[in-house]
């Protein structure tokens, strides 16, 4: 059983005006095997916590923490993160010329293991996680992110998550930009990971309707840069029904 800790995360960002504070102190446990819903409104802060949980240089922590099993994750590198067991997937993926997803993600498995996966078994592997995603075997050897669309990029991140297998996975905005049979596809695919390998997930999600694929054991709302109600799947089921209207204060658009 793993537990990933945030406590009073405070984190910000560097603008053209100066710095400007974006997390308030968001404080939240996920453990082995659980599902958390991170919702909230548009600028919110929810993009802004999965990059503090990444490391991005352009978000300075300054206060709180983020430790996985009682190790202080704020100070591992980018690489540290993702051999301790840390998975991020981003709302707008890079481009990684001349890189086959292929290699891609060997080298990723290689990172993590510290030895490279026996070739016969990876390929077996990666074409046995392709065929369940419903990928075209020849996505393997295309560029990562070359061309890609909405739902191949999101089909090669859930792909990621299944062949590194994570302690936790952060899923931001997962299923913006996908229709409805890309949306089951990536669902059973990150309920699958969840089954085979007890991972807990943080996803990421503006809108509610991946939440009737994957059901959340927890939802916390968003609402600037703080956690402004948390609670089951209800929860989810209620901002489905009403929006964010009654977190935004009147005269602003709930966006
Ligand atoms: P969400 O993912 O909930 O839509 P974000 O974390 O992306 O929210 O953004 C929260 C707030 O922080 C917004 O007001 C956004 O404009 C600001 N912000 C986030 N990242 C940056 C950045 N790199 N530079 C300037 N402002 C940023
Ligand atoms: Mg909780
Ligand atoms: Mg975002």
């Amino acid at each position: 059983m793993a537990t990933l800790e945030i406590t009073d995360l405070h984190v910000s960002v560097d603008t053209e005006e100066g710095s400007k504070e974006i997390l308030k102190g968001v404080t939240l446990t996920l453990k082995s095997g659980e599902t958390h819903a991170i919702m909230g409104p548009n600028g919110s802060g929810k993009s802004t916590l999965a990059y503090s949980i990444a490391g991005h240089p352009k978000y300075t922590v300054t206060s709180g923490s983020i430790t996985l099993d009682g190790e202080d994750v704020l100070s591992m590198s980018v690489d540290e993160r993702a051999r301790a067991g840390l998975f991020l997937a981003m709302q707008y993926p890079v481009e990684v010329p001349g890189v086959t997803v292929s290699n891609f993600l060997r080298t990723a498995r290689t990172a993590i293991d510290g030895e490279a996966p026996k070739l016969r078994h990876w390929v077996k592997d990666v074409r046995t996680t392709m065929s369940e995603l419903r990928m075209d075997p020849t996505f393997a050897d295309r560029n990562v992110n070359e061309g890609f669309s909405g739902g191949e990029k999101k089909r090669h991140e859930i792909l990621q998550m299944e062949l590194l297998k994570p302690k936790f996975a952060v899923l931001d905005e997962t299923d913006s930009g996908l229709d409805v049979d890309a949306l089951r596809v990536v669902a059973e695919g990150v309920n699958r990971v969840q089954d085979k390998t007890d991972s807990g997930v943080l996803l990421i999600t503006h809108y509610t309707r991946i939440l009737r694929y994957i059901k959340p054991d927890h939802v916390h709302v968003f609402v600037d840069g703080r956690i402004a109600e948390q609670g089951g799947a209800e929860l989810a089921d209620q901002l489905e029904a009403e929006g964010y209207d009654r977190f935004v204060p009147t005269g602003e658009p709930a966006a």
